[in-house]
C-alpha cells in the first residue's frame, strides 16, 4: 500500500500525523485546516506589497509560526522600489479624434465580485513600474509581442513601429519581455490585453459561475527586465536603510515607456464604432493600407516609490548538521486577494510549518536546519526573496543544500507539474510514488502513476515529465544566482487541450478563495497532494543522512542539452566549418562528468555510512555540485544570471534555457552584421560551458 511501505523514518513520522493519509479516508481535520487558512486568514483582504494589510498578515504568520513551535521566527524588512497608481489621477487609455477629443476611454477598474463590494484598497489593473506619460499615436498590433512577432512585423511586413503605440495580447511569454521588445522597436507606449483566445476556456462560464476571466477583468503585473537584480536601486546588495541607492534614471530594468493592461470588453467596445479597428495594423495587413482617422492616447500616472517590505523567516535548528540549510519559501504579497496566487501556495507552507511543529513537540528534530520564508514583493520583481539572498549570500553559498519554492499550488485541475534541477529528479519520483492521487476514482493510484499517465516525458524517457526551471518566481536568486539545487511543484492544466496562459483570472480581482473552493479544488485534495510533494521534499532533504541528490541525472540532462545545442548550431554547418566551431570540448567535458557521476554513485554503494565524517564529505560533494555550475562573471550582459547550465530565456523570463550562453550567442546569427565576431562569441561560450562542466565533474571525483 501507499502508506505502509515507506522506508524512511521521517516519512513514517509524517504519516503518523496524517501526511500520507489517503485523501479518501476521513481527513477532514487537515482539509479543514487548509481551507480555513485560505478563507479566514489570508484571502479576505487585499494585501499588496508595501501596504499595511500585508504587514498585518506578516505579523499574523510570524505569530502562528511561533505558536506552531519553530525555534525562531523573525521579520526581515527591506526598503525597495515599488510602484503604485496615482490615487487622484487614474490611468486609462483613450481614443482621440482629429481634434484631440477623447471619444472613448477604457474602464478605470474591474467590476467587483459579489461579496467583496465593500472592500477598499483594491488596486485597479496597472502595469507596475510603467513610465509616466501621455503618448499619443497610431496603434500597431504585434500579436504576443514576442521576439518572433516583432521580427515578422519588421522584416517580413516592413512595418516600423517607431513613435507608434503597440498593442499586444497577453500570453506565451513574461510581460516584461513584451515591453522590452516594444521599447527596442522604438514604440512610445504599449498596451497589453487579455484575448479570450488565451484567457477563456471553452464551455466554461466567466467568474463567478465558472473560472473564466470576465470581459471586465484585466491582468496586473510588473513589467521590469531585472535579469535577476532584485530591487532596481540596490543591485547586488541588500536594500537596508544605510544602503546606497541609485537614482531612478539608473535603476535596473525600469521601462522607459508607458505600459497599461486592459480586458477584452474594453478592446471590443473600442473596436465597435467609433472605430479603433481601422487604426489597428494587424499582422498580415500593412499600416499604410489602413485609413487612420483616430489615434490612441495613453494616460499613465503611476509612481515609483521606495517602500518598506517584510519577509518572515522561521527556523528549525538541525540536530546533527545545524550548518546545513534546507529552505522552503513562497511569497505572501498578492495583487488583490491572492486566492490562487500566492495564497494557495502560502497555505501549503503554513500547513508544512504546522506539521513540522507537531513533530518537534513529539521530540523529533531534523538532521539539518530548515528555513521557512514568507517572501514579500514577489509581484514587483521577486524583490523580497532576492534581497534576502543578497543579505545572506555568504552563508547560503557555504551552507544551503536546497531551495523549494511554494508559489501558487494550482494553475489547473489536471495533473502535477514539477520544474527542478536534474539532481532532484529521482527524489521527486520517489516521493510522488508514496503519495496518493488526489483525483476522484484513483483511490488506489499513486500521484506518480496518475501524473505519468497524463504527462509522459515521451521522447526522452518513459516517466512523468519534469521541466527545467525558468523564472518568474522566488527560486530565481537561489538557483540561478547562487547555484543552490532548487525545485517547484504545483497542480497544472492539460497543456495539450488548454491553450490559455497561466489561468484565466491570473492577477485579476477574481482570484478569490471561492474560485478555488468552487472550481479548482473543492475537496482540497489537490492542494493536499501539492503539500505532500513540497513537504516531502523538504523533510527528506533535511533529514536523510545521505543527501537524496542524484548526479547521474545531472549527467543525463547535460548529455541531452549538449545534443540539442549542437543540433541547433549545426543548422549552420557551413559557417561552423568556416569559423572552425566545434563542440568536441563540451562533449568530452560531459563525458568526464558522466563517468565522474557514475563512479561517485558506485562508491556510495560501499560507503561507510556509520562514519559521520565520511558521510559529511560525500554530502558536501552533492551539495556543492550545483554551486560548481556558477560562473562568477555571469552570463553576457546579465551579471546576476550566473548558472552556466540554466538561465531564464532572454526572450521569455518564464522559460528556462539550457546552455544559455551558447544559445544566445547562436540566436539570429544568420542576420549578424559581423558574422566572424558572432561566431567567435559562440566559440567562447562553448569553451566556458566545457570548462564549467569539466570543473563540476572534478568536484565529484575522490577528494584525494
Ligand atoms: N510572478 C510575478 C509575475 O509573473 C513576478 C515575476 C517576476 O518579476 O519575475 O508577474
Ligand atoms: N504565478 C506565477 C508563477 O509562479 C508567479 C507569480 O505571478 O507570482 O508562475
Ligand atoms: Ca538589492
Ligand atoms: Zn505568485
Ligand atoms: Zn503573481
Amino acid at each position: 500500500m501507499l502508506i505502509t511501505s515507506l522506508p524512511n523514518h521521517t516519512v513514517c513520522l509524517m504519516c503518523a500525523i496524517g501526511w500520507f493519509a489517503k485523501p479518501t479516508e476521513p481527513n477532514t481535520a487537515n482539509n479543514n485546516v487548509s481551507s480555513k487558512n485560505l478563507r479566514e486568514k489570508f484571502t479576505q483582504l487585499p494585501h499588496l506589497a508595501g501596504t499595511e494589510q500585508n504587514l498585518k498578515y506578516a505579523e499574523q504568520i510570524k505569530k502562528e509560526w511561533q505558536e506552531f513551535g519553530l525555534d525562531s521566527v523573525e521579520m526581515v524588512p527591506y526598503d525597495v522600489l515599488l510602484s503604485y497608481p496615482n490615487k487622484s489621477q487614474p490611468n486609462y487609455i483613450s481614443i482621440v479624434d482629429h481634434l484631440g477629443n477623447e471619444v472613448f476611454n477604457t474602464s478605470l477598474a474591474e467590476p467587483i465580485p459579489d461579496g467583496y463590494e465593500n472592500i477598499s484598497d483594491i488596486v485597479p489593473p496597472y502595469s507596475a513600474f510603467s513610465a509616466k506619460g501621455q503618448p499619443e499615436g497610431d496603434l500597431v498590433y504585434v500579436n504576443y509581442g514576442r521576439t518572433e512577432d516583432f521580427f515578422q512585423l519588421q522584416r517580413e511586413m516592413g512595418i516600423n513601429v517607431t513613435g507608434k503605440i503597440v498593442i499586444v495580447r497577453y500570453g506565451k511569454i513574461f510581460r516584461g519581455n513584451k515591453v522590452k521588445n516594444a521599447m527596442l522597436a522604438g514604440a512610445q507606449g504599449i498596451i497589453m490585453f487579455s484575448d479570450p483566445a488565451d484567457y477563456w476556456a471553452a464551455d466554461v462560464q466567466p467568474y463567478p459561475d465558472g473560472w473564466n476571466l470576465p470581459g471586465g477583468g484585466a491582468q496586473r503585473g510588473n513589467v521590469l527586465n531585472l535579469n535577476g537584480a532584485g530591487d532596481p536601486l540596490t543591485p547586488g546588495y541588500p536594500a537596508k536603510e544605510y544602503t546606497y541607492r541609485f537614482g531612478l534614471e539608473d535603476g535596473v530594468g525600469l521601462p522607459k515607456i508607458p505600459v497599461h493592461p486592459i480586458g477584452f470588453h474594453d478592446l471590443c467596445r473600442a473596436v465597435s464604432p467609433p472605430s479603433l479597428y481601422i487604426c489597428i495594423s494587424v499582422l498580415g495587413e500593412s499600416l499604410s493600407q489602413s485609413v487612420c482617422l483616430r489615434k490612441v492616447r495613453m494616460n499613465i500616472h503611476t509612481n515609483n516609490q521606495v517602500t518598506r517590505i517584510y519577509n518572515v523567516i522561521g527556523r528549525i535548528r538541525g540536530a546533527q548538521e545545524p550548518d546545513r540549510y534546507v529552505i522552503l519559501g513562497g511569497h505572501r504579497d498578492a495583487w488583490v486577494f491572492g486566492g490562487i496566487d500566492p495564497m494557495s501556495g502560502a497555505a501549503v507552507v503554513h500547513e508544512i510549518v504546522r506539521s513540522a511543529g507537531k513533530l518537534l513537540s513529539k521530540g523529533w528534530r531534523p538532521r539539518r536546519t530548515i528555513i521557512f520564508a514568507s517572501w514579500d514583493a514577489e509581484e514587483f520583481g521577486l524583490l523580497g526573496s532576492t534581497e534576502w539572498a543578497e543579505d545572506n549570500a555568504k552563508l547560503l553559498q557555504e551552507r544551503a543544500v536546497a531551495y523549494i519554492n511554494a508559489d501558487s499550488s494550482i494553475e489547473g485541475m489536471y495533473t502535477l507539474r514539477v520544474d527542478c534541477t536534474p539532481s532532484l529528479h529521482t527524489l521527486v519520483y520517489n516521493i510522488t510514488k508514496q503519495i496518493a492521487s488526489p483525483e476522484d476514482g484513483e483511490e488506489e493510484v499513486s500521484l506518480y502513476e496518475s501524473w505519468h499517465k497524463k504527462d509522459n516525458w515521451t521522447d526522452d524517457r518513459d516517466a512523468p515529465r519534469i521541466s527545467k526551471l525558468g523564472s518568474g518566481s522566488d527560486f530565481e536568486a537561489y538557483f540561478i544566482r547562487l547555484g543552490i539545487a532548487a525545485g517547484r511543484a504545483r497542480y497544472t492544466k492539460n497543456k495539450k487541450t488548454e491553450r490559455y496562459s497561466s489561468y484565466p483570472v491570473y492577477h485579476s480581482v477574481y482570484e478569490t478563495f471561492e474560485i478555488v473552493e468552487k472550481f479548482y479544488d473543492p475537496s482540497f485534495r489537490r492542494l493536499w497532494a501539492v503539500a505532500q510533494v513540497r513537504g516531502g521534499l523538504i523533510f527528506q532533504l533535511a533529514d536523510s543522512p545521505l543527501l537524496p541528490l542524484d548526479a547521474n541525472e545531472y549527467a543525463d540532462s547535460l548529455r541531452k542539452y549538449t545534443q540539442s545545442i549542437k543540433q541547433l548550431a549545426q543548422r549552420h554547418q557551413d559557417k561552423m566549418e568556416i569559423y572552425k566551431v566545434s563542440f568536441d570540448s563540451l562533449l568530452s567535458a560531459v563525458q568526464n562528468f558522466t563517468v565522474a557521476a557514475r563512479d561517485f554513485h558506485e562508491r556510495l554503494k560501499t560507503h561507510n555510512r556509520e562514519d559521520s565524517l565520511q558521510v559529511r564529505i560525500v554530502n558536501d560533494q552533492l551539495m556543492y555540485l550545483e554551486r560548481a555550475f556558477i560562473d562568477p562573471l555571469g552570463l553576457p550582459g546579465r551579471p546576476f544570471y550566473r548558472h552556466v547550465i540554466f538561465a531564464p530565456s532572454s526572450h521569455n523570463k518564464y522559460a528556462g534555457e539550457s546552455f544559455p550562453g551558447i544559445y544566445d550567442a547562436l540566436f539570429d546569427i544568420e542576420n549578424s552584421a559581423d558574422p566572424e565576431k558572432s561566431w567567435e562569441e559562440v566559440k567562447r561560450q562553448i569553451s566556458i560551458a566545457a570548462f564549467t562542466v569539466h570543473a563540476a565533474a572534478m568536484t565529484l571525483t575522490p577528494p584525494a
